[in-house]
């Protein structure tokens, strides 16, 4: 059998291209590894799946996915955000919009949206072989002649697409196999690095703080003086440094970036200047003379954390607040203002939501998504060198690039 078009990947963006390709009366097959296509989708949004952002203007859409979301606004005007909830929608998902314009199904259950999507491929018969991978691509004349599958099994198409996702993970089966056979090809692959990491810190104490959790911090990360990113949101410190969705999204900026002698510094009250924290925290202890610094404080973060700082800036946490100095005051808002940090590293891979790199996109057509090298070969999902922030801008990566890629490789 001679398919119209082999899809590599039953992810995202592979069932994507399947449903729009079988649409248009295309003889599909996906050939996925694992048992069961969309094991990572299964995990998105805490197994919720933040499906899309509800952008709709595209421009301000694609500056959410830094200098290379141009690329994307070809593809956004045949599906964008609102497409995307559209496409759902017609099969039966009720979305709802949270905070910050995320989309989700109604139902919370990212199984749903897995479930939609494969009902479509089978109404519009796609083949979806599983428990098996690609082993190897065959090319002739700047053309893929077949798919080898593990088993030695060929796969024969007129089109092929390659939508098997990035590295991080790699338990979900994105383990990276297509980046060494687009090289042969002669595909230029950017360095694939993990981002939207958890944040490693080198001081051992965070260890003490695991669990505790800050809302809306102003985070920035500082090299000797100069501020390379900031972010702000809610955070939380783990047994090893810090995570939460301030603290993901901030780890994509950095994520190019050597890391030495990198601090991140916590504004833990953003809302209040300098100045205005000192006459709130002095307004509070005219009213209180009598009370400990330790229990005064307990209105604003908790125990473990005050211990921490009266530490840090060595007050004694019985010390009456009636007797607590001015300068002894400054340091205090100083250590809430400035909380400071020693980078250790970002998370690898393993707990990393997204790869950063990957074909370089110039060498693909944003109009079809097809190779600029190999005339039959297409490309879409997170094997492209796109990233974007946490909000349902990575899944809207892989819906606007599979369609158009289903759209034009058959
Ligand atoms: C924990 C977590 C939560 C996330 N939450 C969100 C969210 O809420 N919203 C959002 O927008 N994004 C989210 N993301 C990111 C999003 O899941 C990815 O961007 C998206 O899954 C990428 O889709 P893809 O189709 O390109 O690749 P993948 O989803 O990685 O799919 C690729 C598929 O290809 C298969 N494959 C690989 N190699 C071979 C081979 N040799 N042969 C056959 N098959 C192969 C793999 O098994 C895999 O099933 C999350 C990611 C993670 C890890």
């Amino acid at each position: 059998m001679i398919y119209d078009l082999a899809i590599i990947g039953g992810g995202p963006a592979g069932l994507m291209a399947a449903s729009r390709a079988s649409e248009l009366g295309a003889k599909v097959i996906i050939i996925e590894k694992n048992r069961q296509p969309g094991i990572k989708l299964l995990l998105t949004g805490n197994g919720r799946c933040n499906i899309t952002n509800r952008i709709e203007d595209h421009k301000i859409l694609a500056s959410q996915y830094g200098p290379n979301g141009k690329f994307l606004l070809s593809g956004f005007s045949k599906f964008d955000a609102e497409n995307t909830i559209e496409y759902f929608e017609n099969r039966g998902i009720k979305t709802k919009v949270e905070n910050n314009n995320r989309v989700l199904p109604a139902s919370d259950n990212a199984r749903d949206v897995l479930t939609a999507l494969l009902i479509d491929l089978k109404q519009h018969q796609v083949t979806i072989q599983t428990g098996v991978p690609v082993a190897k691509i065959n090319t002739a004349d700047q053309k893929i002649s077949q798919l080898v599958l593990a088993t030695g099994e060929e796969v024969v198409a007129k089109n092929y697409l390659i939508a098997t996702g990035g590295k991080s993970y790699p338990l979900t089966g994105s383990t990276g196999d297509a980046y060494s056979w687009l090289q042969k090809m002669g595909h230029t692959i950017n360095k694939p690095t993990a981002a939207l990491t958890p944040i490693i810190i080198a001081d051992k104490f965070v260890a003490t703080l695991e669990g505790l959790s800050f809302k809306n911090v102003l985070l920035a990360v500082k090299q000797n003086t100069k501020v390379i990113a900031k972010e702000q949101g809610d955070i939380i410190f783990t047994s090893t440094g810090l995570s939460g969705p301030a603290i993901i999204n901030l780890s994509r900026l950095i994520a190019a970036q050597p890391i030495h002698n990198t601090k991140l510094v916590l504004d833990l009250f953003p809302s209040q200047s300098e100045k205005e924290l000192q006459t709130n925290l002095q307004t509070a202890w005219q009213e209180q003379p009598n009370k400990t610094i330790k229990n005064s404080l307990s209105i604003l973060t908790s125990p473990k954390f005050i211990d921490l700082i009266l530490s840090r800036v060595k007050i004694d946490p019985t010390k009456k607040v009636n007797s607590v100095t001015r300068e002894e005051r400054n340091s205090l808002v100083t250590a809430l203002k400035f909380f400071m940090l020693n980078i250790s590293r970002l998370e690898g891979f393993d707990k990393a939501v997204i790869t950063k790199g990957g074909v370089k996109i110039s060498e693909v057509n944003p109009k079809s998504m097809r190779s600029k090298l190999i005339s039959n070969l297409y490309l879409a999902g997170e094997i492209l060198d796109l990233d974007g922030p946490t909000g349902g801008f990575n899944l809207q990566i892989c819906w606007t690039t599979g369609y158009v890629a289903g759209e034009n490789a058959i």
